[in-house]
């Protein structure tokens, strides 16, 4: 029923239909799809967009305090959580200052806050096993980083560490074949239906060749990708889009003319996939980032499939960066969750094992362009000519190999395998199901609250998103309590269940996610919103406007869709004067 969810959800966004199907289509959805169709339309509605313009304050709704609101009593809060963060992890905080002599880190420096900049430093850890993580401090810690997405079993599973421990006694052979390079590029290419694959040293590199690979394919240039999608470090991905929708590079040291080689559009949004129409002939491939870890929530299928037949049609490759998505949401990934084949997707973290690899799967025809194709040692034939340059010192290291082929033989041992992944149950489904009863549950705590906060999920993959003020200083003030009462996050701000999370863990979880959020209201962090003001968005579960007791849920969430389509014609008919 996702399908028919997406379905509704772009028509309304689309315009395609009034009020009236709306409400009809929406009634003849289940009541989890019901849900699912409020947060798809609030998510898509841009950031600071409709809703936020019109929804009016509930009594009792809170906001973030920002920096320059901070008051003596809060300054007297973070010199007194200082004091006992620096007691409670001594070493860390030491480690901190000591080695920045010599080690460069950029990730020390992100989302730094000068009046709790004493607070903002990294945990130097001993260990990370399951869902543990052990500071040098004799700390311990739950381990929600996920390692960036890397940890789908845990930290160091027994299966990984000892075909890692193997590989390293038996040598690690750079140059030639190795068993572990068979048996990965197989299991790969059978779990995610792809006919090849190449073996990178990241996902950055695997983007890059993919798109070369377009390129070469196309012999055109330029690239589409979308705003807030992440595709790495590389020139070839960085533009931003501007207000005037012109590309322009995403920072100092790249030059502006590798920006002129992408065309950066709104994800999710069907006008601009006419965007892409009207410029397809030199438009070499389309990037997409299928579900961005930015903003989880969104999840347009629809016009992913829209982008699958514009596409072709137009013969520009469509390249899923799978990098998270890829063997999380299940083996085929987002483009197994969607329906939608691309022609090329680049993965790498799960697959990796923790070990640093990438991978570009997709059709033979395209892959044929690294190494020729298939030729026979013996008789006349020959790699075919045309070909793109792809190599690195390490793209075949026996150790990470090792690594993903164990990562992919207990895939395959957990997942009966399938062709459609929306029709499995497998353990995925299953780490999925658990992510969104934790987040729903953590959700209601925040609406019962009246705090500004709400979990955007996609399968195993989480955020907290402080609705007024995304990146403020209460988040991160919120990111130290909830380090303090023993769940570890980290800078990304992305985070993850692992198999290797128990019931009591996830329990754990969510007592210091409310404890930490409770500490931080009870100083004042969070301060009441004047009735009437406007409100930075509105929540999806929570009592409606108009919603009284004894009103059944189904009313409340007819109420709220209404209430959104509503704001959604308002904007559209303001913009049109
Ligand atoms: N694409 C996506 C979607 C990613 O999430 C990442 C890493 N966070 C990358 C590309 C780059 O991968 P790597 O860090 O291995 O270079």
């Amino acid at each position: 029923m996702l399908e028919r969810v997406d379905e509704i959800a772009a028509d309304i966004l689309a315009r395609k239909i009034d009020k009236r199907a709306a409400v009809e289509g929406f009634e003849s959805l289940s009541a989890a799809d019901r849900g699912r169709l409020i947060s798809r339309l609030k998510s898509a509605m841009p950031a600071g967009g409709c809703a936020q313009t019109v929804a009016p304050r509930r009594a009792g709704q809170l906001r973030c305090i920002n920096e320059r609101q901070l008051g003596a009593s809060h300054l007297r809060f973070i010199s007194d959580l200082a004091d006992r963060y620096a007691r409670f992890a001594p070493t860390s905080k030491q480690n901190a200052v000591k080695h920045r002599r010599y080690l460069v880190d950029a990730r020390k420096i992100a989302n730094l806050k000068k009046p709790i900049k004493s607070l903002q430093f990294h945990i130097t850890y001993k260990t990370a096993v399951g869902p543990y993580l052990h500071d040098v401090d004799g700390n311990r810690y739950i381990d929600i980083t996920g390692d960036n997405g890397v940890n789908l079993f845990g930290g160091s599973p027994e299966l990984i560490a000892n075909a890692v421990t193997n590989r390293v006694k038996d040598g690690y052979p750079l140059v030639g074949y190795t068993e572990e390079l068979f048996e990965a590029a197989k299991l790969f290419c059978e779990l995610t239906g792809n006919e090849r694959v190449a073996f990178t040293q990241s996902g950055t590199e695997a983007v890059m060749w993919a798109v070369r690979m377009a390129r070469a394919a196309t012999r055109r240039s330029k690239i589409v990708i979308f705003e807030r999608s992440y595709h790495g470090l590389s020139d070839t991905v960085g533009a931003v889009r501007s207000h005037d929708g012109s590309s322009v590079s995403a920072g100092l040291g790249i030059p502006q003319e590798y920006a002129d080689q992408l065309i950066v559009l709104e994800y999710g949004n069907a006008e601009h996939l006419e965007i892409i129409a009207e410029r397809s002939e030199e438009i070499a491939g389309v990037l997409v980032e299928p579900v961005q870890a930015a903003q989880p929530h969104l999840q347009p299928g629809h016009f992913l499939q829209e982008l699958r037949k514009l596409t072709l049609e137009t013969g520009m490759l469509l390249i899923f960066d799978e990098m998270i998505t890829g063997f999380r949401v299940c083996p085929r990934g987002a483009q197994g969750h969607f329906g939608v084949k691309a022609d090329i997707a680049t993965y790498g973290k799960i697959a990796g094992g923790g070990m640093p690899t990438g991978m570009i799967g997709g059709a033979a025809k395209y892959l044929d362009f690294i190494d020729g194709g298939q030729w026979e040692l013996e008789g006349s034939s020959m790699p075919k000519l045309e070909r793109i340059y792809l190599g690195g010192t390490h793209t075949r290291n026996p150790v990470k190999l090792a690594a993903t082929v164990a990562v992919l033989r207990e895939m395959k041992r957990l997942c009966p395998g399938t062709l459609d992944c929306r029709g499995c149950s497998c353990f995925q489904k299953q780490l999925s199901a658990r992510t969104e009863a934790m987040a729903e549950e953590l959700n209601s705590f925040f609406r019962e609250q009246g705090l500004p906060v709400r979990i955007d999920y996609f399968s195993s993959l989480f955020k907290f998103t402080f609705i007024d003020d995304p990146f403020g200083i209460v988040r991160e003030m919120f990111l130290v309590q909830l380090r303090m009462n023993g769940v570890e996050t980290s800078v990304s701000g992305n985070f993850f269940l692992t198999t290797a999370h128990s019931d009591e863990d996830v329990k754990a979880i969510v007592t210091a996610v409310k404890s930490s959020l409770s500490t931080l209201l009870t100083a004042n962090f969070f301060l009441p919103v004047e009735d009437g003001a406007p409100q930075a968005t509105e929540d999806s579960g929570g009592t409606a406007p108009g919603a009284q007791r004894g009103v059944s849920d189904a009313d409340r969430q007819l109420e709220k869709l209404k209430e959104l389509i509503r704001a959604d014609f308002r904007k559209f008919e303001e913009g049109a004067h």
